[in-house]
């Protein structure tokens, strides 16, 4: 199988220098894009980012577009991200440790129909079609679909499933949506300070 090459070279953001752009596509409709900065100072400065957004009418339900953004601002992004995923994660394992045992009682001997509209009840948007739902809970999986399940995005609804009132994990949720926000914050401040390819 061969990919055929196509390069385009363009102005880099200071307008000093250039980067090019190499797309690559193949006889099975496959194809991939990869940006390379040939000015010395923008690459100092910029790093390519691929931002995607939901589109209903795209193959997949997302387009994407490409950008030169400031090194800075992506640093800025992915420390937000990864004090997201450790404060989540942190939530968790405690959740896990305190409650999982008790959520996965709760569903002991129950049909899986009503396994799927109790879900359903506390997070209708997470829960698939009831034949989908079977398919992936075949073979005696039902336990680690409800372990999977069990997730920090839904650990609010979940505790209030099972009527318990955890101060701590709540706070730690209220922690992760102000820094969501702050993560956006910092994307659209990205987004504004970049360079379109
Ligand atoms: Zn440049």
């Amino acid at each position: 199988m061969s990919w055929e090459e196509f390069k385009d070279e363009k102005t880099c953001p200071c307008h000093k220098g250039t980067y090019t752009i190499t797309r690559q596509a193949n006889d099975w409709g496959q194809s991939r894009v990869s940006f390379e900065m040939n000015c010395t100072p923008c690459q100092n400065t910029y790093v390519q980012f691929t931002s995607r957004y939901h589109d209903p009418g795209a193959p997949g339900g997302t387009s994407s577009f490409d950008l030169w953004v400031l090194k800075i601002d992506k640093q800025a992004l992915d420390n937000a991200e990864k004090q997201i995923r450790r404060k989540k994660d942190a939530i968790l394992s405690t959740a896990q440790e305190r409650y999982l045992k008790e959520w996965l009682g709760r569903f002991g001997g129950k049909t899986k129909k009503s396994v799927w509209a109790e879900l359903k009840s506390i997070d209708r948007s997470h829960v698939p079609s009831l034949g989908t739902f079977y398919i992936h809970t075949k073979n005696g999986t039902l336990e680690d679909y409800l372990r999977t399940w069990f997730d920090a995005d839904r650990i609010i609804p979940i505790l209030a499933f099972l009527g318990i009132q955890d101060s701590e994990i709540a706070e730690g949720n209220a922690e992760v949506s102000e820094q969501s926000q702050n993560r956006e914050a910092l994307k659209r401040q990205m987004l504004s300070r970049a360079v379109h390819i």
